[in-house]
C-alpha cells in the first residue's frame, strides 16, 4: 500500500538503542479514510522508530461493503524497503511494474522487494466477500540490498507453529522451528499469533533480538500485563520467550530483529539515508522515469509525489 497518512516532513529514524528486556506502550496513531477505512499507524510512533529492520506498521479495518472498492490505491513507487502485505479478512488485487498480477487472500504472504525502484498498485478485485481488515508492514532494506533490483513474490502458504494454545503463521525469519520461505536481508522475525482457545503459549524468542507485540483481536496479556489494542508493545532485546496468555480467537503481531544499525529517513513511500535520496527518487516518479517503470494493468491514475518538505523531523 501507499502512505494513507503522508506528510511533507522527511522521518528521521536513527538505529535503535538496543536495550535490556523492556515493556514500552506506544498507542497508534488512527485516521478514518474517506470511505470508512480505518488506519492504525503503529509504527513508526514517537520514541520507537524501528523494531529490528521493521520500519512501518499500518493496521487497516475490520470494514463491512456492499460495494465498491474500499482498497483502491493508484500506482505509486517505492525504494528502500520490502513490503510485507498480509491480510486477515478479504482479498487484494497486486500489479507491480515488473508485470506481477496476484490476488491475496488471508493465510498468504505478498513481499515486494523495491530495491532501487519499483511502482504498483493495489485494490480490492471486481469480486471480494464484502470484507477488508489487514496489516501493511515495512522492512528496512540494509545498505547491501536497498540499490539492488526489484522483486515480487507471493507464498500461498505459510508455515504454521503450533505453541502452547496458539497457532503461529511465520511470515518472516524463524519461530519456534518454523521458516517463512520468504527472503529477508536481514536477521528478523514476523508472525501472527492466533489463540486457538482461552490458554497459555511460551513462545522462544532470539536473545538477540528487538522485539515488540501488537493486539490485533481479542484479549491477551503478557505475563501480568494486559495489552490494549490499537498499541504498540516494545519489549527490547534479551529475550528468551514470551508468556502470552490469551482468549481463544485472539489475534497478535510479533515482530522482531536485530538492531538496525543504518540511520534510515522515511518519506511517503520511499526508506532512504540522505534528503537529496528522497528529492530525486520523488523527481523520478514526477517526471516519469524508467526507474519506477509503469503499471499498466491498473485502469485508474497514478498517484502523484506530495510536497516534500525540507524539515527532517521526529514520528509523530
Ligand atoms: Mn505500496
Amino acid at each position: 500500500m501507499s502512505d494513507l497518512l503522508p506528510s511533507a516532513d522527511v522521518v528521521d529514524c536513527p538505529p535503535g538503542q538496543a536495550v535490556a528486556p523492556v515493556i514500552e506502550s506506544y498507542p497508534a496513531r488512527k485516521a478514518a479514510l474517506p470511505g470508512g477505512l480505518v488506519v492504525r499507524r503503529v509504527l513508526p510512533r514517537a520514541g520507537r522508530r524501528m523494531v529490528g529492520p521493521w520500519c512501518f506498521l499500518d493496521h487497516y479495518g475490520p470494514l463491512s461493503f456492499d460495494a465498491g472498492k474500499p482498497m483502491d490505491i493508484g500506482p505509486h513507487p517505492h525504494i528502500g524497503l520490502q513490503t510485507v502485505t498480509w491480510l486477515i479478512e478479504g482479498e487484494a488485487l497486486h500489479h507491480d511494474s515488473l508485470g506481477h498480477e496476484r490476488l491475496i487472500r488471508p493465510g498468504q504472504l505478498n513481499l515486494m522487494t523495491a530495491g532501487s525502484g519499483i511502482s504498483h498498485a493495489e485494490e480490492t478485485p471486481s469480486r471480494s466477500s464484502g470484507r477488508l481488515h489487514g496489516v501493511q508492514l515495512w522492512v528496512a532494506l540494509p545498505e547491501a540490498r536497498r540499490h539492488g533490483p526489484p522483486a515480487f513474490d507471493h507464498y500461498a502458504e505459510l508455515p504454521i507453529a503450533a505453541i502452547g494454545s496458539v497457532r503461529a503463521a511465520v511470515l518472516m525469519g524463524d519461530l519456534a522451528g518454523a521458516r517463512s520461505p520468504a527472503t529477508a536481508h536481514s536477521p528478523m522475525v514476523g508472525a501472527e499469533v492466533v489463540a486457538g482457545s482461552d490458554g497459555e503459549a511460551r513462545v522462544p524468542l532470539d536473545p538477540r533480538f528487538e522485539h515488540a507485540l501488537v493486539l490485533i483481536d481479542g484479549r491477551a496479556a503478557l505475563g501480568e500485563r494486559v495489552l490494549e489494542p490499537a498499541t504498540l508493545y516494545y519489549l527490547g532485546t534479551g529475550r528468551d520467550a514470551l508468556n502470552l496468555s490469551a482468549r481463544a480467537g485472539s489475534r497478535l503481531v510479533l515482530l522482531g530483529g536485530e538492531p538496525f544499525g543504518e540511520h534510515i529517513l522515511m518519506w511517503w513511500n520511499f526508506v532512504a539515508r540522505t534528503p537529496d535520496e528522497i528529492a530525486q527518487a520523488r523527481r523520478d516518479w514526477e517526471q516519469e522515469s524508467r526507474r519506477f517503470g509503469s503499471v499498466p494493468a491498473y485502469a485508474g491514475a497514478r498517484i502523484p509525489a506530495p510536497p516534500l518538505s525540507p524539515r527532517v523531523r521526529a514520528p509523530e
